[in-house]
């Protein structure tokens, strides 16, 4: 667990939870479930899972939304886009068959919440997004950036021309701080 700022915590792990303090408990990314103890054990140093009210889900998956059961206060987000995606081809969404078949998390549309504004960045995935928070100067950036490199392209909803264009539009984006899925 490293803190990045006073109210923001990252979760490392096979792939990366962030945990926010912004007037209510909201965490990005759920992790893959193999890690489901040491994610829930690193969370509960700092509150219990039940405080949670909040997921926001960069894209869906199955390595993000691993552990979305645990979560049993929370309301769950993800863009549009995931959302279609995952109604139309579950599998190409989540990319393991098993955490597409048993994901059955509400989602509601994901938009800008206390301060932190929706980046739409597909090209590793279809609805993939970036998360801003200008008032610490982080970047929360999925599975599109990774420090030196980027996400993959070749999974069933991926799209090399896009993440060329979304990653254009990130050298944009000013921040201090790369918060990545995963860390390369
Ligand atoms: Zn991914």
């Amino acid at each position: 667990m490293k803190q990045l700022a006073n109210n923001v915590w990252k979760i490392r792990g096979l792939s990366n939870c962030y945990l926010l303090d912004v007037g209510e408990w909201i965490l990005i990314d759920t992790g893959a479930e193999e890690e489901q103890p040491k994610i829930k054990e690193e969370i509960e140093s700092i509150i219990p899972v039940d405080k949670i009210t909040k997921v926001l889900l960069t894209h869906l998956h199955y390595d993000h939304i691993g552990n979305w059961k645990i979560f049993t206060n929370a309301k769950f987000y993800a863009h549009p886009d995931a959302i279609s995606a995952l109604a139309e081809n579950a599998f190409g969404a989540v990319l393991d068959q098993e955490t597409a078949t048993s994901f059955h998390a509400p989602l509601e549309p994901l938009t800008d919440i206390h301060g932190l504004k929706v980046i739409l960045t597909p090209g590793h995935t279809k609805g993939i997004v970036c998360l801003h928070y200008p008032e610490k100067k982080i970047l929360f950036s999925g599975d599109t950036l990774f420090d030196g490199t980027h996400g993959r392209t070749d999974f069933p909803f991926s799209d090399p021309k896009e993440m060329e264009k979304s990653l254009a539009k990130l050298k944009e984006i000013e921040y201090d701080i790369l918060a990545p899925g995963h860390d390369v």
